[in-house]
């Protein structure tokens, strides 16, 4: 496969995730993948996550060759200019210009935006919300990530920041959420909820698997230690299951309300295990919705593009802004 993509059509993708920085060079059209590289995210030093970006980049060129852009997909809060402001999993990285230390490194053009806008684009271009005109795409992984699509188009707002569900309130007296405050959709509907359900079912006395399967630490839990006890049918992880169910089904009926998207499209690192608690999300969204018996139903379904979603869905958003032939940027 490598080198088969002709060179005006060949873009580079970058995923910065919490752990690692994921870049493609793929054909935007098709969704192609010509070549991959894996960095660890620098975790240490702030200032080092550009240049990692950048050796990732030069990596893809050397395999590759130039390619006609570049599309990076941060998480966090990027703004219109591709500065990341903020993001609670690249602590300490502020007001960072990636779009223009990138372009001022390699002299190539460089889009920098959310990592789940990025996702979200490439579920719509080329996976599953593929021609529909409004979509709300959920990342869940450690956080929660998405965007939304409105006539076609992804919804960035006035700042560029636009699509952050994992923010909203859903229980002003629940758990501590990665951005500091309490209650937020993200503390009870990701990894990290996942972890927070496992620890609130601890305390009533139950889920002894699951803190054996996490080395005896509450602290310690992760969304794959509640997974492992799902696969031995631990019954108390089908309780954490349920309560997860039912509120991502809140918070999916919420965003429901909101925008009356056509279909919703849930992507990221809990697709593993997106068949244990599909079935009970589908069936509680109806009941979360305002008027649910009385509206058509919303599909929920899995992500189509795996992993490399936001790093393809950042070529596709290069290609868009430097060449054209996608949605316009709204
Ligand atoms: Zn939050």
């Amino acid at each position: 496969m490598a080198g088969s993509i002709e060179s005006n059509n060949r873009f580079i993708g970058i995923d910065v995730g919490g752990t690692k920085i994921l870049g493609v060079v793929v054909d935007p059209a098709t969704g192609q993948i010509a070549a991959r590289r894996k960095a660890p995210t620098p975790k240490a030093d702030p200032t080092a996550v550009g240049p990692a970006i950048a050796a990732v980049v030069e990596e893809l060129i050397e395999a590759e060759g130039r390619p006609t852009a570049v599309g990076v997909g941060v998480p966090g809060l990027v703004d219109h200019q591709g500065v990341l402001h903020y993001g609670p999993n690249v602590p300490g990285v502020l007001k960072l210009d990636i779009a223009g230390d990138l372009h001022r490194a390699l002299g190539i053009p460089v889009v920098a935006d959310n990592d789940a806008a990025n996702a979200a684009l490439a579920e719509h271009r080329l996976g599953a919300a593929r021609g529909t005109m409004h979509a709300v795409i959920v990342t869940q992984g450690t956080g929660i990530g998405g965007a939304i699509i409105v006539g076609g188009r992804l919804l960035r707002g006035a700042n560029g920041f636009a699509g952050e569900p994992g923010h909203m309130l859903i229980d002003r007296s629940g758990h501590q959420c990665a951005c500091g405050r309490f209650g937020c959709w993200e503390s009870v509907s990701s990894g990290a909820g996942l972890a927070n359900l496992s620890r609130e079912v601890i305390a009533e006395g139950r889920g002894a698997r699951i803190l054996e399967l996490a080395g005896g630490d509450a602290a310690h839990i992760r969304g794959e230690h509640v997974s492992a006890a799902l696969a031995e049918g631990d019954t108390d992880a089908e309780e954490i299951l349920n309560r997860f169910a039912t509120w991502v089904a809140q918070g999916l009926g919420s965003l429901i309300n909101l925008l009356d998207p056509e279909i919703i499209v849930l992507g990221g690192g809990l697709t593993a295990i997106n068949r244990h608690f599909l079935g009970d999300v589908r069936e509680r969204v109806t009941a979360a919705v305002l008027g649910g018996e009385h509206r058509p139903e919303v599909p929920v379904v899995p992500a189509q593009l795996g992993e490399e979603a936001g790093a393809i869905g950042g070529a596709i958003n290069a290609r868009d802004l430097f060449v054209g032939g996608g949605s316009p940027r709204g």
